[in-house]
């Protein structure tokens, strides 16, 4: 998961592109790269660290051009080179691009081992250079065809955005996995991005998404559209648990609410549990909207159990078991005055590994809790996502390991309920036929 950002047609494109990275941090904490285009000139900056590190007055200055495109990389189990950071910037025959992407390319490693028997030599260990490649090796005329011949062979889950000196082209894939829209900046120009929260920033107006299927060219002359793939919508339901900002609109649904409704049906299936409990309280931050509806809906009061200190960073690089309980501890602090003999509904939206939510429940034990009652605002999660989220593999998935009730045991709460698939469903909006194959293992890009 990563976040792509393009900007067109304003002058303080670059400084744009960084205030919508900024954004959509959350999407990624590894790097950050913005690459700019002036005068036949395509100029990058790049390097590990947050948006706010990398994009300094001084760097800002060197980006000078009316467009540029952004990158947040999420870190993954993979490299954590520089090298693997993004935009990259590609020469071909008719001059010069770059190139930012978010999601996953199913097919990479049958594309690149082709291209490696005609003789291209990677420089990264990136699904996108895959695409470089295929354009500079087309021999189409314009960089448009070459664009559209290259992403043929092509299979996954994926947002593009590539800048050549004068246009974008951005293409969202045929199921429109991950999210992209379009906005209009009052200042002048366009922006597009994975996230509506960073179109605020900037002072932008909603326009629309970008098509499933569709690639966008943005020119000198206004926006236009070419459908590339007949469309096969099928957006991540895990965008709505917890990938995206709680304040964007996916998919035309707000996220926020979107989770006030999932702890809502979480509820309504837990009153027949018959369990009792003092009060809600929400995993922060991205229990909290769930925690809101769970308590909304069973009448038990919403209270702030845990408090989080927001000055921890990121996660630390090959941490040892010492200082990830550290940082747990670090990072989340039980209100004991609060807590103390009490029984609790603890809202999480998700259990991947299970380690968070170990710890949160002896925490919360060891502050004075009387019972903890572990509720999960979304389905167990059993299968590794290929679509651009890059979770553990499935012997990481705790719940692809355990049972519901040996789960509960193994992080020592006294209860735990998870949502089901159709609630989760219905709780977003039951027009679309979501991608929930990390729920279900319903893999269907092939
Ligand atoms: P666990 O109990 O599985 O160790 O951790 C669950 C917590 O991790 C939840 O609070 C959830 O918000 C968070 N989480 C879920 N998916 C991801 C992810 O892809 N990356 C990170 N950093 N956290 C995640
Ligand atoms: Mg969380």
């Amino acid at each position: 998961m990563c976040a792509i950002v393009g900007i067109y047609g304003n002058e303080n494109a670059a400084r744009l592109a960084s205030v919508a990275l900024f954004a959509m941090q959350h999407r990624g904490q590894e790097a950050a790269g913005i690459s700019s285009s002036s005068d036949g000139k395509i100029r990058l900056i790049k390097d590990r660290g947050l948006v706010s590190e990398v994009f300094t007055e001084e760097a800002l200055s060197v980006l000078k051009g009316d467009m540029a495109i952004g990158h947040n990389r999420y870190s993954t189990a993979g490299t954590d080179s520089v090298l693997d950071a993004q935009p990259l910037i590609a020469k071909y025959k008719l001059g010069e691009m770059a190139v930012v992407h978010n999601g996953n390319l199913i097919n990479k490693d049958e594309v690149r081992q082709d291209l490696i028997d005609q003789g291209s030599i990677f420089r990264t260990g990136m699904d996108t250079e895959n695409l470089t490649h295929l354009i500079a090796r087309s021999k189409k005329e314009c960089l448009q065809e070459r664009i559209i011949e290259a992403l043929e062979p092509i299979k996954g889950a994926y947002c593009f955005i590539f800048q050549s000196r004068t246009k974008q082209f951005i293409v969202r894939d045929k199921y429109g996995v991950r999210p992209l829209s379009i906005g209009k900046i009052k200042s002048g120009g366009y922006i597009v991005a994975s996230e509506t929260c960073s179109f605020d920033l900037v002072d932008a107006e909603f326009v629309r998404d970008v098509k499933p299927g569709e690639m966008v060219i943005l020119t000198k002359d206004g926006i236009e559209s070419v459908q590339l793939f007949e469309p096969d919508f099928r957006p991540c339901a895990f965008e709505y648990v917890y990938l995206a900002r709680p304040d964007s609109e996916i998919n035309g649904k707000n996220v926020y609410r979107t989770r006030e409704n999932m702890g809502k049906a979480l509820a309504k299936n837990d009153t027949n549990s018959g369990v009792k409990a003092d009060m809600v309280i929400p995993v922060p931050d991205s229990g909290v909207p769930a925690a809101l509806g769970y308590a909304a809906q069973c009448g038990v009061p919403f209270e702030y159990g845990i408090i989080r200190n927001h000055y921890v960073g990121r996660t630390f690089i090959e941490p040892s078991q010492e200082i990830r309980d550290l940082k747990v501890r670090m990072k989340l602090s039980p209100m004991k005055s609060l807590i103390e003999g009490k029984s609790l509904f603890v809202i999480d939206d998700s259990i991947v590994r299970g380690t968070t939510s170990k710890r949160i429940v002896r925490m919360l034990k060891n502050a004075g809790a009387k019972e903890v009652h572990f509720r999960v605002a979304s389905p167990e999660i059993k299968f590794p996502c290929f679509y651009g989220i890059d979770t553990p593999t499935k012997e990481e998935l705790i719940s692809s390991r355990m049972t519901k009730d040996e789960l509960c045991e193994y992080i020592g709460a006294d209860s735990l309920e998870f949502l089901s698939l159709d609630d989760l469903t219905s709780s977003i909006g039951s027009e679309f036929n979501y991608a929930v194959e990390s729920f279900n293992g319903d893999y269907f890009i092939k």
